[in-house]
């Protein structure tokens, strides 16, 4: 496809409950996607089918067994992926009910093929529409959980940068900068203007994730926002069988390898900028910083270890790093 014809999504606040919108915007040609946790609000309402994961058998069953020209997928990240696969050459509409990834804009969904997750490409939606009713309604402890993890997602594209920019055999600042620029400036926002995880958050945060995903559909290509501290996330779950989707979330581990690859690059320039803008954010947003923060979110220090040894022929910055298995730097940056 020519990317100038792209036509972006555009992110829209709604004041409406999401039971209230999918009554107004669904027809009999709409299939509604969502999961068990979201189901019991919207039940009856339109044709719905049900996912309980991101696997791949069940979209070719979905496609199969409902009749629909567009979807609207309702969830967490495995009924957006699941929607949007299930979504190409007919039309998506997708409400984030939680935003715990930079999963909610782009053409792409991350699919679990006997048990190895894949980032393939599918459909864009044409729009986002985040409920505040329903997402500010949550649980404070559960908003800030989520949310809390959205940000840790959000600022793997300084890491990303990183790599992108030792493969490049430039590692200055202004290089590392001027690739995510308007990450830097979200890491800004969170230092000057975060308090809580509130209604003020929840609309930054759910702009910021937006135009994260933009940055993969207008690159058509997520090289600027996952790399090694991905890798690590994925080495992890299989190396971990007890850990959860929500003990530690998505964002506390690929914040872990970010913060990792922050005290790399600051080794490796000399330059302290970034750690220390990382570390201040991370602070304000309640991400762990210690071995007792890391532990408290079911990450332990051998956890790490095992984890980077998995991934130190990834090719990646990260990777290439530990390749000569001294993993003192861990303490230097967890150790406090
Ligand atoms: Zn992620």
């Amino acid at each position: 496809m020519n990317k100038t014809l792209i036509k972006l999504p555009e992110l829209e606040f709604s004041d409406e409950a999401i039971s209230s919108i999918i009554k107004r915007i669904s027809d009999s040609e709409t299939l509604v996607v969502t999961d068990p946790f979201n189901f019991s609000k919207i039940e009856g309402i339109s044709q719905t089918v049900v996912v309980h994961d991101n696997s791949h058998p069940q979209i070719s069953v979905i496609k199969a067994g409902y009749k629909y020209s567009r979807i609207i997928a309702v969830g967490g990240c495995a009924a957006l992926d699941i929607g949007r696969a299930c979504a190409i050459g007919k039309s998506i509409i997708v409400i984030p009910a939680i935003l715990s990834t930079s999963c909610i804009s782009l053409d792409r969904s991350v699919i679990r093929y006997n048990g190895i997750n894949k980032l393939e490409k599918t459909w864009l939606p044409e729009k986002v529409i985040v409920c505040l009713p329903d997402l500010l309604d949550m649980p404070a402890s559960r908003l800030a959980k989520w949310c809390q993890s959205g940000f840790g997602d959000l600022f793997t594209m300084v890491a990303a940068s990183i790599d992108l920019q030792y493969k490049r055999g430039d590692l200055s600042l202004e290089a590392v900068i001027g690739n995510v620029g308007e990450c830097f400036d979200a890491l800004e926002w969170v230092i000057k203007d975060f308090n809580d995880y509130n209604e003020v958050s929840v609309r930054a945060l759910a702009n910021f994730l937006h135009d994260s995903s933009l940055v993969v559909v207008k690159r058509d290509g997520s090289e600027l926002n996952a790399a090694g501290e991905h890798l690590l996330y994925h080495a992890l779950l299989r190396l971990n069988p007890q850990y959860t989707a929500s003990h530690p979330t998505h964002g506390q581990i690929v914040a872990a390898g970010t913060l990792i690859i922050a005290a790399i690059y600051r080794e490796q320039t000399g330059n302290n900028f970034i750690f220390n803008l990382i570390s201040t954010a991370f602070k304000k947003l309640g991400l762990p910083l210690t071995y007792d923060e890391l532990s408290e979110a079911g990450i332990q220090k051998s956890h790490l270890i095992d984890g980077l040894l998995a991934i130190k022929s990834s090719g990646s910055h990260l990777g290439d790093y530990f390749k000569n298995e001294n993993f003192e730097i861990l303490d230097r940056i967890f150790l406090r």
